[in-house]
């Protein structure tokens, strides 16, 4: 029997057991740190072998293939030594991608793949189809390709599950922007990031679909660069002029998705999910759906309801008169630039925590235009003080979200907004962003009226 090793079990490595063994190969999970007890006891009722708290070398340098977890970086021990002896690395999406019979909508890009991805599960959903969504997102897709039978798979990938696909091909690829993130994995060299999100792409042919950013200039650029690889039907969306079969604004301020021989018109006030970047996430969403067939009547219902995800520009509440919003899944400066410029009150800023290298020049015309104080919230708020001295006229320090939080509400006038967007990862004050975006709730729930 031929061994697959997987490493890290959590979600993803977990379905990947799951389906592995399903297939008859000969499993083996192990991770470094440990195992969630309700992964533990379903591995031992399947009779799938697997290890904690360290790596068996011996064990997993057997494996004819070895699926990795898009958490572990090339650079971990482990993973070099697998390379060395020539063992082929993959990703959990590319091992699944063999067995599913579905078709897939593959979404990535630097911000909005989450917003994106929910929303097209949704409209494929209200179409009738039977739906899956995975990838970053809920059960691995692995997991439901052993155990369910989906007519689509929507899936949220990240470039850390692009590298590891090789064969896998998307039916409908879905490119939301490409700015700066994650480079630390990257060799600090923005080039690799973008080759890795153009991943996306690969394998397809003329049978597929290409929706991208025509208004994102690392995408238009690439693809000018590498026009060759360009086979499949390619479909922009942009907030400027039309350009081919796609999606954009017309004069009378709808969105336009003209696709498969028809038109889709939408008015832009009648979506419920704010701000610019909402209206980039809902063109290429809506594309998708009308490529996978769905009805004009059904996405517009879709787009009038969908609230958006938790944590993404979420309206928490309204306050003495003052309104908080909780953007604690914005981690990098990009997303910051699109929450500050949906912004229409003045605006109390919250910011900070663990920097990824950020540069703020990109951030200042917007925040000198939105924002009359800003609280930073972080161990270390040196850089953020220095980066706004002088843009932003009132500047606060805290290092906690409690005193960030009632330092807004002591500051904010009846008008204004309490805007949580931090720019940064939350690693220094919490567990994750979600903890995070929960403790601002909760202390916003607080305020005395
Ligand atoms: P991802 O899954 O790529 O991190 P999310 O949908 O979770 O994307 O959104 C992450 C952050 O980026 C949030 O702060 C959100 O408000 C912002 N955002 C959402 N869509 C976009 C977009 N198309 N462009 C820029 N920022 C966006």
């Amino acid at each position: 029997m031929e061994r697959i090793v997987i490493l890290g079990a959590a979600e993803s490595g977990f379905g990947s057991a799951v389906l592995a063994k399903t297939k008859g190969f000969d499993v083996f999970v192990s991770d470094r740190g440990a195992i969630k007890d309700d992964y533990k006891a379903d591995f031992i009722v399947r009779g799938i072998e697997f290890e904690e708290g360290g790596h068996s070398m011996d064990k997993i340098l057997t494996a004819k293939e070895v699926i990795k977890s898009p958490g572990i970086p090339d650079t971990a021990e482990a993973v070099k030594a697998v390379r060395k002896a020539g063992i082929p690395v993959i990703s959990e999406i590319e091992f699944a991608g063999r067995y599913n019979t579905a078709r897939t909508v593959c979404v990535t890009g630097s911000n909005g793949k989450t917003t994106t991805t929910t929303l097209i599960y949704e409209l494929l959903k209200a179409a009738g189809y039977k739906v899956g969504i995975g990838g970053n997102i809920g059960k691995s897709f692995a997991y439901q390709v052993a155990t369910a039978k989906n007519d689509w798979y929507v899936l949220e990938l990240s470039s850390f599950q692009l590298d590891g696909m090789f064969d896998f091909r998307a039916d409908v690829a879905v490119l939301m922007n490409i700015t700066p993130d994650h480079l630390d994995r990257y060799d600090y060299k923005f080039e690799n990031y973008v080759e890795s999100k153009f991943r996306i792409i690969r394998n397809q042919t003329k049978n597929d679909v290409f929706i991208y950013s025509g208004d994102d200039p690392v995408t238009v650029e690439y693809m000018k660069k590498h026009i060759g690889l360009f086979q499949m039907r390619c479909m922009p969306f942009t907030v400027q002029d039309k350009l081919l079969e796609g999606a954009y604004i017309n004069d009378n301020g709808c969105i336009d998705i003209d696709c498969m021989d028809t038109e889709f018109l939408f008015d832009v006030c009648r979506l419920k999910i704010q701000g610019i970047h909402n209206i980039y996430n809902a063109m290429a969403a809506s594309l998708a759906a009308r490529v996978a067939g769905v009805d004009g009547e059904i996405i517009a219902g879709v787009l009038e309801e969908f609230p958006g995800v938790e944590h993404r520009l979420e309206k928490v509440a309204v306050k003495r008169g003052v309104e908080y919003i909780n953007d604690s899944k914005a981690t990098n400066v990009d997303s910051v630039w699109y929450a500050l410029e949906s912004m229409t009150a003045p605006t109390v800023w919250i910011a900070g925590g663990q920097d990824k290298g950020n540069d703020y020049a990109r951030l200042r015309d917007m925040a000198r235009n939105k924002v009359k104080v800003l609280i930073c919230m972080g161990v270390d708020n040196t850089k953020l003080v220095e980066s706004f001295t002088g843009v932003i006229p009132f500047i606060y320090s805290t290092d906690s979200m409690e005193e960030a939080v009632a330092k807004a509400a002591t500051v904010a006038k009846r008008g204004d907004a309490v805007l949580l967007s931090p720019a940064c990862a939350s690693f220094d004050l919490f567990r994750n962003y979600e903890e995070r975006g929960r403790m601002f709730k909760e202390q916003v729930l607080n305020i005395e009226e």
